[in-house]
């Protein structure tokens, strides 16, 4: 049988009174429940009545189904799929750390603390920033605390009129969504047909009003934004804060820094860039960096190194903001981080931008001649194509990543951003090979021959996944559970 077949089927292999263990019977005392009793179950729950081995392999055939970066190439545009390498998951597993408890007396914590300091000050010196605190769990968590450290600036100065953040049209969904949650009202800058903030639009909407410009460099289109010293000038003119969306801070890493830059406040994706495996919602980590002058704003509490070389928690002064996170962060995405820098060493760190820069250029001017560019290049980690050059033979982006999917290649980034109809978005990163990437663009180039000379097999693909086309919205707004459900639903 085969094995999509045999994960279909597994559910059915259900006989009543069919076993994998048997256990002496449990005599029920409800004298000693605390349950209220109409909480109990008086029923047995359904369940699928199967023998050991039915269910070894049935959850053993699930786990293949998952296509991962350890499985294969994965060139999710604005994701940074890279290898994390396993070392750096051996660390943050070590009984040693995974095994320390939060309320531990600080002095048998010194070590962890030494961890957390070092990586600030890491985090500081690769971004350019004075300060940075790891307490937020995520991108997005990153970009509202330092949402929340502008916010309580401008607080200080006595200037509440800064209601409105400006974010470019082709921000991460995160920027405004972040602003917003901040109680900012969001005022959107275009971009020009290279893909760059348009300044000319950006310096009309500067005024009094408001707070920050969001911006993201290289932008969510791989390219440069050339005129950010002219930006930066002219945001800080106007009296407002400049935040540097730096969830994909990989295409930067030893090329340019974006406190060096004018960015007075930034964040980093630890689960992008720094070596903690993503995908599937966590967990991560979105350190928040300020330049000088913002140290104070931070959220507590706070890792720091005392003069006598020990480290301590503070919660410190009254402009801080308060927590923002449970304890300190998401400690062993930290252990990762900071294994993965240290190993690398300040040279290796420096060339993971350039690598990833050049690994996406070699791919983008190997497709260029099918897929159509609408940006030409160099670009920078990542760029986008509006789909296949030749629109006539109706084969879609969808159409496109679903190929790839029977081919042995995740699907790039699609529908995003939302500059382009067909957009296609592929971020290779810098821990793949040469043969890899020449056979992710054969693949894409077989695809392209195939919408011309077949484009049925593309338009119907993908042909061999355990899914073939699941409705999203479906599944979206009636997620399929609990096997009961499953029972009275055909499975696709
Ligand atoms: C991934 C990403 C985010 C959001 O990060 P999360 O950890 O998913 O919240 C924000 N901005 C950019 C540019 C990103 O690529």
């Amino acid at each position: 049988m085969n094995r999509k077949l045999y994960s279909k089927l597994i559910f059915d292999h259900s006989r009543a009174g069919r076993r994998g263990f048997d256990l002496p019977r449990y005599q029920r005392d409800d004298s000693l429940s605390t349950l209220p009793s109409q909480l109990m179950r008086e029923e047995a729950p359904l369940l699928p009545e199967v023998d050991e081995p039915t269910v070894v392999r049935h959850y053993t055939n699930q786990s293949t189904n998952n296509f991962g970066v350890d499985t294969g190439f994965y060139p999710l545009g604005s994701c940074t799929m890279k290898y994390n390498p396993k070392l750096n998951d051996a660390l943050a597993a070590d009984r040693v750390i995974a095994g320390l408890h939060p309320r531990q007396p600080m002095q048998t914590v010194q070590g962890a603390l030494e961890i957390y300091w070092t990586l600030q000050r890491s985090l500081s010196e690769i971004g350019g920033m004075a300060e940075f605190t790891l307490n937020p769990f995520a991108g997005a968590h990153g970009e509202l605390t330092g949402l929340m450290v502008i916010h309580a600036y401008h607080d200080s100065r006595n200037d509440p009129a800064r209601t409105r953040v400006i974010v470019p049209d082709s921000a991460h969904g995160t920027n405004p969504a972040s602003a917003a949650v901040a109680g900012y009202e969001v005022v959107e800058v275009k971009s020009l047909p290279d893909g760059t903030v348009d300044v000319d639009d950006l310096r009309a909407k500067l005024d009094h009003t408001i707070a920050a410009v969001m911006m993201t460099n290289p932008n969510m289109v791989g390219m440069f934004e050339k005129h950010i010293p002219e930006i930066a000038e002219a945001v800080h003119g106007a009296g407002a804060l400049l935040y540097y969306d730096g969830a994909n801070l990989n295409p930067m890493l030893g090329v340019a820094r974006p406190g060096d830059m004018g960015f007075d406040v930034m964040h980093i994706n630890l689960h992008k860039t720094f070596s903690t495996p993503h995908g599937g919602g966590g967990p991560g980590a979105g350190p928040v960096g300020v330049r000088k002058g913002l140290e104070q704003f931070l959220p507590n509490p706070r890792v720091v190194r005392r003069d006598d070389g020990t480290f301590t928690v503070e919660q410190n002064n009254d402009c801080a903001l308060g927590r923002i996170s449970s304890w300190l962060g998401n400690y062993t995405v930290f252990v990762r981080a900071l294994a993965y820098i240290l190993t690398l060493g300040a040279e290796g760190v420096a060339q993971v931008g350039p690598l990833a820069t050049l690994n996406a250029n070699y791919v983008l001017n190997a497709l260029k001649d099918r897929y159509l560019l609408p940006i030409p290049g160099p670009c920078k980690h990542e760029f986008v194509f509006d789909g296949l050059i030749d629109k006539s033979t109706g084969v879609t982006t969808l159409n496109i990543a679903k190929r790839l999917l029977d081919m042995g290649f995740h699907a790039p980034t699609i529908y995003f951003p939302l500059l382009f109809h067909e957009s296609l978005m592929i971020e290779p990163t810098e821990t793949e090979s040469r043969e890899t990437l020449d056979a992710f663009i054969e693949a894409m180039r077989q695809i392209a021959d195939e919408a011309a000379e077949n484009p049925e097999i593309v338009r119907t693909a993908p042909h061999d996944t355990p899914a073939v086309h699941p409705d999203d919205t479906e599944a979206a707004l009636h997620p399929t559970v609990k096997y009961a459900d499953l029972c009275d639903r055909p499975t696709t």
